[in-house]
């Protein structure tokens, strides 16, 4: 067993078990990691790449030794554990999808050096129809806790802030926060936006934080219908593409630059936009993002497959995991003086794509039917065949009969399909947890 898993496990002795246990219920561990990966922002472009190479050795060694999946897998391709010194090394290993996983079992996919009680379970949102269970480390946990909360302090957070969730992920009140420190509320997910509005203009929050299909939606009903609040210091979108649409809606009904994070449950926080809303840094110093364009890695700033690789999950290590995402690296480095390296930008779920009549594809972030043509306040589109869009929609305020007009000749002239099928629902179902999906494609699409 090696020192590093040792120190993500529950001891063995009563006074570690005791302060394991302390831990977990005050969760001063949080703090206290907190504090440890903010001073890593500090860290040059060399110290970065030293501290992630000697994190990567580690990591693989370990999955070799103790997860039967790496095991079959690096034999299977004559790898050699020691063969990858560094992340340049790791293009050597296959890329493994969320399907492959989904199909084995607990025991092949998880280090041996865990028991379930030294874990937590996750569950992707399953936003491209495939629901995976996560296994992390109690400790892990907290480090991504942390690794989330550090770049909000960049954007002028304080502890004693006031933050709205509306999103899926959840941290429980923990004893900080009993403190009055890092408070947190978070949105339901079951109420209309009239009542969301309610709850938001009590709690006068400091910072949101969610889906941009979520904030999105009350930023609109706030521009609709006017409405006065205290405007929040921070808005943080996460969890989905933020087209650059509903950026525009949420700015203009709270004021404020949205920064964009961009996380997953797989790996937590994965890169996050600083002050100068340039790109999202990655949090190298957790993992390793590679980006895979017809199977090469891709050259900075051309888009490709994003590939990661998590540094800190001993228990369920994901090497070279495909996350469905699309992105390119920054071909610059941030002015901002941070050295951790950026993602130009997401470009979109990998899978979601209309297929146009002709077979070409188009990525659905072209798909945007609010607020440049108004009248809508919920829609979703469902690709039923490849001549046929099937689209719901909630009626804004303002709808009038030109508005369909407007969207039918809009989504025709993206698809070029003919067979569009407007129907007006009073809510639309959310698919998986509580993503908005406003597209559907067709169904067992092949990849191509
Ligand atoms: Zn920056």
């Amino acid at each position: 067993m090696c020192q590093d898993c040792d120190n993500l496990r529950m001891p063995e002795n009563i006074i570690g078990k005791l302060i394991y246990r302390i831990d977990n219920v005050t969760s001063l561990n949080n703090l206290i990691g907190y504090l440890k990966i903010t001073k890593n922002l500090g860290m040059t472009d060399n110290e970065l790449q030293e501290y992630q190479n000697s994190k990567l050795r580690a990591l693989v060694k370990h999955s070799y030794d103790t997860v039967p999946y790496y095991k079959e897998l690096f034999d299977k391709n004559n790898i050699r554990p020691a063969e990858i010194k560094s992340a340049a090394d790791l293009s050597k290993v296959p890329i493994t999808d969320k399907k492959t996983l989904q199909k084995l079992g607990y025991n092949d996919i998880i280090s041996k050096c865990f028991s379930k009680r030294d874990l937590t379970i996750t569950t992707t949102s399953g936003s491209t129809g495939i629901a995976l269970k996560i296994y992390v480390p109690k400790k892990t946990m907290s480090r991504r806790l942390a690794t989330g909360r550090r770049p909000l302090f960049l954007h002028g957070f304080s502890i004693f802030d006031k933050t709205l969730m509306l999103s899926y992920y959840y941290y429980a009140d923990d004893f900080i926060s009993s403190l009055g420190l890092f408070r947190q509320k978070q949105m339901p997910r079951d109420l209309n936006v009239v009542e969301q509005f309610k709850i938001f203009k009590e709690y006068k929050a400091d910072v949101i934080r969610g889906y941009p299909s979520r904030v999105g939606l009350l930023a609109r009903h706030i521009l609709h219908s006017k409405l006065e609040f205290k405007k929040p210091r921070i808005v943080i979108t996460s969890g989905e593409i933020l087209e650059n649409e509903t950026r525009a809606v949420i700015e203009k009904a709270f004021g404020k630059k949205v920064a964009n994070f961009y996380a997953c449950e797989e790996f937590g926080p994965i890169a996050w936009q600083c002050k100068l809303h340039n790109g999202l840094h990655i949090n190298s110093d957790s993992l390793i993002i590679q980006i895979v364009n017809n199977g090469k890695e891709a050259k900075k700033g051309q888009a490709g497959k994003v590939v990661c690789t998590g540094l800190d999950n001993l228990a369920m290590p994901l090497i070279r995991y495909d996350l469905g995402d699309i992105a390119a690296l920054a071909p610059r480095k941030c002015p901002c003086g941070l050295e951790f390296p950026m993602l130009k930008g997401l470009e979109g779920r990998a899978s979601e794509y209309f297929i146009a009549p002709d077979g070409n594809k188009f990525p659905t972030n072209f798909v945007f039917i609010e607020p440049q043509l108004g009248g809508v306040m919920e829609y979703q589109i469902i690709q039923r065949s490849q001549n046929r869009l099937d689209v719901s929609i909630v009626k804004a305020k303002d709808w009038t009969p030109a508005h369909a007009q407007k969207i039918w000749d809009f989504l025709h002239k993206c698809s070029s399909i003919n067979d569009i099928r407007i129907k007006y629902v009073k809510s639309i179902g959310k698919t998986g947890r509580v993503k908005l999906k406003r597209f559907i494609p067709m169904k067992q699409q092949p990849e191509s």
